[in-house]
């Protein structure tokens, strides 16, 4: 099995690196390998370009419709191409592509008007809004064309440039939206850039870029924001998340079996808000357990482009050795696998999926994230304890209460700490809301309005009342 960071293979020309597909394991495209200098001109092009891109707001709107019409026409290649580099199933992939979509025009056509200030003095005061610049961008292999547009709809709908760099593991389908939206907008407005290490963090770290806005883990979010203090540059991070669900003792197991287990399964469980450690009432515990291991035990795992494949393989060679190695770090602490616990024979880095029972509080894969199909089911006596272990994580990002009497899960939905509380369901998120983690989850707010603010800084005019 391939091992290690994505690397230049025999075979691979001078200048690219390797991509492969994880439901084989085998190689089969290449990337240009850009080098850290070669970020020089491109900043300085999207500096250059920022001048006309910003000048005019209507026609920025009109070219982020049709940037959005351009993904939908070009849904079916981008979507069997994100499959075949990230191994989610394809019906996924064409959601992720029809977001993009959305995004896109869901930015367009947001403006931030001047807003009036008043202080009871008799001054006239508004607060108007201005781009910052180039906006740097840094995502990862999950939802790669999803979190891309996530980042460039509205730092250039306020705008700005962007330059984007998506993951080594899946740098393809990325760098055919950014060719399919070239079409749509003009030229070094939006530039993807693929590379390896040192590529990231000499992006986020360049003197002509204005905002760095970067999505993934935590390690590399300290380090990417280390950098951005250099040029002072503003800083966005999206980082991981440890996602409780709560069951409370009126909940309906089998009634809610199908979207737990979905919301932790999801993408092969690799979703930033995925369910990642359940908390149910000791007296169901035994029964969630086996509702969510006769699903885990009968869910279809395949090629993602086989349309009977439920769940594809994990994205990639180090990520399918962390699952295992937390797997079987719980295994060893007393845990019992319910369902799975182990990879697929075969090739490609497939992974049962794996419902943990017993498992110790201070097993890794419950304080950490394990980013891939398994999910530790854990007992609780009472609703302050099961609380009590939903906070006692450094993550903060999502979390759920599910129970039949709405107001008590409402309540208990106050006292968990993070950005986003569902009750009933876990992972879906609007266009509209602030996505915000909190404690090491995050900093800075994204989504809705607030990600059009966050690429913006304020200005104010006065002027008195009488001229
Ligand atoms: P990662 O931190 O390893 O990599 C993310 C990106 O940073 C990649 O493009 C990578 O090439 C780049 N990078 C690596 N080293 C860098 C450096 N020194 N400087 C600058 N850039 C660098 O994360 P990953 O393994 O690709 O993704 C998984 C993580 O992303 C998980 O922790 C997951 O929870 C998180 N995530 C968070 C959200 C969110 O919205 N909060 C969404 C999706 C994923």
């Amino acid at each position: 099995m391939p091992t290690g960071r994505p690397r230049r293979r025999p075979g691979s020309r001078t200048g690219c690196f390797a991509v492969l597909d994880p439901a084989t394991g085998e190689v089969f495209d290449e990337a240009p390998d850009q080098r850290p200098k070669a970020l020089d001109a491109v900043v300085e092009r999207a500096h250059a370009s920022w001048r006309g891109w910003r000048a005019d707001a209507p026609a920025r709107t009109a070219a982020l419709l049709a940037a959005a019409d351009a993904a939908e026409a070009a849904g079916a290649d981008l979507a069997t191409l994100l499959t075949r580099e990230q191994g989610k199933p394809l019906s996924e992939s064409h959601a992720e592509v029809a977001r993009v979509a959305a995004r896109l025009r869901y930015f367009a056509t947001l403006h931030p008007g001047p807003q009036p200030l008043t202080d009871g003095r008799p001054v006239r005061s508004e607060v108007r809004w201005r781009p910052l610049g180039p906006v740097a961008a840094i995502v990862p292999w999950n939802f790669p064309l999803q979190l891309a547009s996530a980042k460039f709809a509205p730092a250039l709908a306020a705008g700005n440039t962007v330059v984007l760099k998506p993951s080594p593991f899946t740098p393809l389908a990325t760098r055919m939206l950014g060719s399919v939206l070239s079409a749509a907008l003009p030229e070094g407005v939006l530039t993807i850039v693929t590379g390896r290490e040192p590529l990231g963090a000499r992006l986020a770290s360049h003197p002509g870029v204005r905002h760095v806005t970067f999505t993934g883990s935590v390690r590399t979010g300290r380090t990417v924001a280390a950098g951005a203090a250099a040029s002072l540059a503003r800083v966005t991070l999206e980082l991981g998340g440890n996602d409780a669900a709560v069951l409370l003792d009126d909940v309906d197991v089998e009634r809610i079996a199908d979207r737990l287990f979905w919301a932790a399964f999801r993408n092969c469980g690799q979703v930033c808000v995925a369910v990642k450690r359940v908390y149910a009432p000791a007296r169901l515990h035994s029964q969630v357990v086996e509702a969510l291991a006769h699903r885990a035990r009968t869910a279809v795992v395949g090629s993602g482009l086989d349309p009977l494949s439920q769940l594809g393989p994990v994205n990639n060679a180090p990520q399918l050795a962390r699952v295992e190695r937390c797997t079987a770090r719980a295994l060893a602490d007393g845990a019992r696998a319910a369902a799975g616990g182990h990879r697929l024979d075969g090739p490609g880095y497939f992974f049962a999926p794996t419902v943990l029972t017993d498992v110790p509080p201070g097993s890794p894969v419950v304080t950490g994230e394990q980013f891939g199909p398994v999910l530790p089911v854990l007992p609780y006596e009472s609703l302050d304890e099961a609380v009590e272990a939903a906070n006692a994580t450094g993550y903060g990002l999502g979390g759920s209460v599910w129970g039949t009497d709405l107001d008590r899960a409402g309540a208990v939905a106050d006292r968990l700490e993070c950005g986003t509380v569902w009750i009933n369901h876990h992972g879906e998120l609007s266009l509209a809301q602030p996505f915000a983690g909190t404690k090491e989850s995050g900093v800075g707010v994204a989504g809705g309005p607030w990600s059009l603010y966050g690429n913006l800084r304020p200005f104010v005019v006065h002027r008195p009342e009488e001229a």
